[in-house]
């Protein structure tokens, strides 16, 4: 019986896609790339407990980089210094994934690219000019917009750990 629990664990992983496992966006602890980096703003982030903070121009859904709370150990507050010119110091690139890829190809994207967060992207119809943007080999597309989520190794890992 043992064992028959396992395996409908390793057949569960690899069924399962990103947006069954991703942190949806609502829930999703992010900054406004015009906030300025006042002791208040800083004090929020590092209340907020998380590493990697998606940053956001105009709406949420559109993801223009992430901030990593470690770098703000070198902000001075009384600067005030727009999130903006953090990023474009530290020049982190946002890596998407589409929301329907298997989490097999997730755990290998985040092996080779050492980062441990992606963005999670919904391709619909409407959208259709992105396509030509699609790297359907590496499951990634270069448009900003359309973030529904994020993930990061730790939910994948979750995934392949339940399976084990
Ligand atoms: P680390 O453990 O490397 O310090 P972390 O604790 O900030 O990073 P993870 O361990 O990568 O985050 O992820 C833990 C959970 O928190 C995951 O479910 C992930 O999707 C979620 N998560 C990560 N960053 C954020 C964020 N900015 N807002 C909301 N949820 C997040
Ligand atoms: P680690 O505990 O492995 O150092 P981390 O918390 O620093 O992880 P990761 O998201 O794992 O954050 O990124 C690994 C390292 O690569 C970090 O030092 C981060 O600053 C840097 N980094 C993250 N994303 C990119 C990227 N797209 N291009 C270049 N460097 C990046």
């Amino acid at each position: 019986a043992e064992d028959q629990v396992m395996l409908t664990g390793v057949l569960d992983y690899k069924q399962k896609v990103v947006k069954d496992v991703m942190t949806r966006l609502e829930k999703v602890f992010m900054v406004d790339v015009q906030t300025r980096l006042s002791f208040e703003t800083i004090l929020d982030i590092y209340k907020s407990g998380y590493t990697r903070i998606p940053v956001y121009e105009k709406s949420r859904d559109n993801v223009v980089g992430i901030l990593y709370a470690k770098d703000l150990i070198l902000v001075d507050p009384s600067d005030e210094v727009e999130v903006r010119t953090i990023l474009a110091f530290h020049e982190k690139k946002v890596i998407k994934v589409l929301d329907n890829t298997p989490l097999n190809i997730v755990f290998r994207m985040f092996k080779t690219s050492f980062v441990h967060l992606l963005v999670a992207v919904h391709l619909n119809e409407s959208k259709e000019m992105w396509i030509q943007n699609v790297d359907k080999m590496n499951h990634t597309l270069q448009c900003p917009q359309g973030v529904v989520g994020i993930i990061t190794l730790e939910d994948v890992l979750e995934e392949v750990i339940k399976a084990e």
